[in-house]
């Protein structure tokens, strides 16, 4: 199998510079476990202190947007007593999840320290499972990947292959990086089929024989006793996008077009599963005034049977122009073929006419579109636009911004990483893991 190893030089918001031969271990940290769900039962003797520091998860919330703050500043931001305040970012420096960072101008007398969250303290592991290409990367606490492999692997090899796959890069990554597994928080995967969230096992996946039912989580967790979490790879696209390029928005559609079509939801500034996680299938969605194209689905005019990669290569074809795949589609728009950027505009507008019924419904601010297709120059947006603007009522398109992906490849580990990251940090998490690192140094 081929592999290659590539350091990440720079994001798309926040610059970064981290080099592969430059990835460093941090400074050593305690020993806090974010990893464990039990709810812990402090001894008599800590209870007192751990209860002292409740709330520091809370505080975390505030600093998690890397600004760097004092003490007296978040007494202020928060309205709790400057002694409380003491208590909760003690216990975070503590932790390792926050860190000095400068001093505040003196107002006379000594300079107040500032205080930063320290996405360095832990590390995260998100993998992007694609039915022919794996990707694994090592992310911060705050999604940058700070390395990545990514390799060549068939989904239809089982899950077995594939999970031990991602078991032994997720070794080499930390090896690289000079981390210990103990510094890691948890595991993200993404897969190309629905999956129960909840389980994290793949439910009655189309295109990956031997998955259905899986036990994915328990399968990584013999070798990695952290949380592992699954979902499929659009809506992990969705939270890579939402985490990396539009963090303040809480209304987004992130569509991917590719081989298949489907959307990823963000709702009140979080993914939108459904009742069974199939939320955002548009791919089978009927798509208005479409010819009855059989789907592979056995319906009859789904968007995917007309609009998707195969869709248009195949509408290609029958004007003797030859695309055998996605990328043969992108290659020949971006060499100025007429025909195929007609195709590709026609099939923006086919999925336009099914997100104008989309827009109506959930009143997103943004839409992104991602997926190979997206890589074909403005053909694909413009078609989407056209329509979107076209259909929908001037209330919801008048600050509706219909963009492109801007994450690309890495959105789906970004995505992966950001999902773990999410469950991880919570408030509640943050104290229980405080609480009993509190009881176990008092014990
Ligand atoms: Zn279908």
């Amino acid at each position: 199998m081929r592999h290659t190893v590539y350091p990440f030089c720079r994001h798309v918001k926040q610059k970064f510079d981290y080099q592969w031969a430059q990835v460093r271990p941090v400074a050593p940290i305690s020993r806090l476990c974010l990893t464990r769900s039990v709810r812990p039962e402090p001894t008599s003797s800590s209870y007192a202190a751990a209860s002292a520091v409740s709330g520091a998860g809370e505080l975390l919330q505030l600093l998690r947007d890397e600004r760097p703050r004092t003490r007296a500043e978040l007494a202020k931001l928060t309205g709790l007593a400057r002694s409380t305040v003491g208590a909760r970012v003690d216990a975070l420096l503590a932790s390792g999840l926050l860190a000095p960072s400068g001093e505040a101008a003196s107002t006379g007398g000594r300079p107040p320290v500032r205080f930063a969250f320290n996405p360095e303290a832990r590390v995260v592991v998100g993998a992007d499972i694609g039915a022919t290409h794996g990707r694994v990367a090592l992310t911060d606490l705050s999604g940058r990947p700070l390395s990545e492999i990514g390799e060549n692997l068939d989904i239809t090899d089982g899950p077995e292959v594939v999970l031990d796959w991602v078991v032994a890069t997720t070794r080499r990554l930390l090896q690289h990086a000079g981390r210990d597994a103990s510094e890691l928080i948890g595991i993200g995967i993404g897969v190309p089929g629905p999956v129960e969230h909840s389980s994290g096992r793949p439910m009655r996946p189309p295109i990956m024989p031997g998955w259905d039912g899986y036990d994915v989580p328990g399968h990584v967790r013999r070798d990695f006793d952290v949380p592992v979490l699954v979902d499929n790879d659009v809506n992990i696209m969705a939270l890579g996008e939402h985490a990396m390029a539009h963090p303040d928005v809480e209304h987004l559609l992130f569509v991917k077009v590719a081989t298949g079509i489907g959307a990823g939801i963000i709702s009140g500034g979080r993914l939108h599963r459904g009742a069974v996680g199939a939320a955002g299938d548009l791919g089978h969605v009927a798509a208005p005034h479409a010819a009855e194209v059989l789907c592979s689905c056995g319906n009859v005019g789904c968007l995917e049977a007309v609009a998707s990669g195969p869709a248009i290569s195949k509408a290609l074809a029958e004007i003797q122009v030859s695309a055998e795949s996605n990328a043969d589609i992108v290659d020949l728009v971006r060499s100025g073929n007429i025909q195929a950027a007609l195709a590709v505009r026609q099939a923006g507008r086919t999925i336009g006419e099914v997100l104008a019924t989309c827009v109506s419904l959930l009143n997103p601010s943004v839409i992104v579109i991602g997926g190979t297709l997206s890589q074909a120059g403005e053909s694909l947006i413009a078609g989407v636009r056209e329509v979107v603007y076209g259909r929908s009522l001037p209330l919801a398109t008048g600050a509706l911004q219909i963009v492109p992906a801007t994450t690309g490849m890495q959105a789906g580990v970004i995505g992966a990483a950001t999902m773990v990251i999410q469950h991880a940090l919570t408030a509640d998490r943050v104290d229980r893991a405080i609480a009993r690192s509190v009881a176990q140094s008092a014990s």
